[in-house]
């Protein structure tokens, strides 16, 4: 094989190893976290947080309206048993059982209100729930799938690893090193010449250049430095 065949070798190695080493970051970068299922599981954790307080206050709200109650039933059994006689404090105790009495309305307003609410989000929480369930299960089988290509693209790293260093024994360090010195400079170091032109820059290589990149010598571009390549 001649040199620049070689090195043209190389070059597509290279390009398959920067692919899959790519596409390993990329499906590490996916395997790391699952955004969506990450949101579902923040706002089912607030929602459940509102529906507790919702219910504490549901009870608070209860034994208010319970004391309420209560205080209204002591007073009306004072007024009403007989035991007090005085006329003012009969219409003082009256006034208080009604001032009472109408707390009671708004009170038991507000407990219906929140009720309907408590019954609201109790039904989103459910559907959050099972909606998490559905992601998670989702999410395993992404995480199988995305593994599994994980494994096959660092299996052909491996591979073209191996054949790299293979070829590169058959390389002079000359060669290699012009090789990585003009691929740090352009991205690839070597152009195919088709139709007379160089592949890297479109401009036409002189026919003296050609022959003698096709006899396997090592021949630059003039105009952008790369190693040409005649198939
Ligand atoms: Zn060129």
């Amino acid at each position: 094989m001649s040199l620049p065949k070689q090195l043209y070798k190389l070059q597509q190695l290279d390009i398959e190893l920067q692919k899959n080493q790519q596409l390993v970051g990329e499906i590490t970068q996916q395997l790391s976290k699952n955004s969506v299922l990450i949101a579902a599981e923040s706002k089912l954790s607030s929602q459940k947080q509102q529906l507790t307080e919702w219910k504490k206050k549901q009870k608070t709200t209860e034994w208010e309206l319970d004391d309420l109650q209560d205080r209204v039933n002591q007073l009306n059994s004072k007024l009403y048993n007989g035991t007090v006689k005085n006329p003012k404090e009969l219409v003082n105790l009256k006034h208080e059982s009604e001032n009472l009495k109408s707390k009671i309305g708004p009170k038991e307003d507000d407990l219906l209100e929140l009720l309907s609410q408590i019954e609201d989000m109790a039904a989103m929480v459910e559907i959050g729930s099972k909606e998490i369930d559905k992601l998670k299960q989702e999410w395993e089988q992404t995480q199988e799938i995305l593994t599994q290509r994980k494994i096959e693209a660092e299996t052909a790293l491996t591979n073209l690893k191996g054949k790299r260093q293979e070829l590169l024994h058959q390389i002079t360090p000359e060669a290699l090193s012009l090789y990585e010195h003009i691929k740090l400079a352009k991205g690839q170091a070597i152009a195919k010449i088709e139709q007379g032109k160089c592949q890297g820059c479109y401009i036409t290589v002189p026919t003296s250049q050609w022959q003698r990149a096709k006899a396997g010598d090592l021949v630059q571009c003039n105009s952008c430095t790369r190693i040409l390549y005649v198939e």
